[in-house]
């Protein structure tokens, strides 16, 4: 992808190697010390962020009324995400664009021990199907083990994969049943104590 390629929305967002560098990736420094994204790693400190002062995941920009994730059946399922937030037109770009969710045959890779969101929750198949969430309420909850965010699904439209690329399955979002979408037997986090 060329710079001028990149949409509207992520133009102010580093390009690096060809991609716009969402938000959340973390950047670390290389062998010669010079800071390069890693773009399988998300960084703690803006997972916190982005929760606390209501910013989108991708783009970093403010959340408005509507709030979206991207999971699988199984994050939909159990209605727990680790990434976070983000606007409707960022997550379809991101179903668009990003080479991790387009292409099936990338691998997935789990992110590092020592980040805040690693998540036994976080299954590391790449799903065959690919869901974009309507989000409502949410809370921060633990695990025992890690901070997942759970959360009130309100539509949904899914996404599959057909020779080995990710296209539309259902036109458009429709409502979801969310009924009881309070995970019991984890502990709430207020928000002020991450
Ligand atoms: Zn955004």
């Amino acid at each position: 992808m060329k710079q001028a390629d990149v949409p509207p929305i992520w133009q102010h967002l580093p390009f690096h190697r060809g991609y716009p560098v969402p938000y959340f990736v973390q950047w670390l420094p290389d062998a010669s010390g010079e800071s390069m994204p890693n773009f399988h790693r998300a960084d703690g400190r803006k997972w916190v962020t982005c929760l606390k002062f209501k910013k989108c995941w991708v783009c970093s920009k403010s959340l408005d009324k509507a709030s979206f994730m991207v999971t699988g059946p199984k994050g939909l399922t159990n209605r727990v995400g680790t990434d976070c937030f983000m606007h409707e037109a960022c997550a379809r770009e991101s179903i668009r664009l990003c080479p991790h969710m387009l292409y099936q045959k990338t691998a997935r890779r789990d992110v590092d021990s020592d980040s805040l969101i690693l998540s036994p929750h976080h299954d590391l198949t790449k799903p065959l199907e690919i869901a974009l969430v309507k989000t409502g309420a949410w809370q921060i909850v633990h695990t025992g083990l890690t901070y997942v965010i759970n959360y009130q699904p309100l539509a949904v439209q899914w996404f599959h994969y057909i020779d080995g690329l990710l296209v539309a399955k259902t036109e458009t979002l429709a409502p979801v049943d969310s009924n009881g979408w309070k995970r019991a037997g984890f502990k709430v986090v207020p928000i002020n104590k991450l």
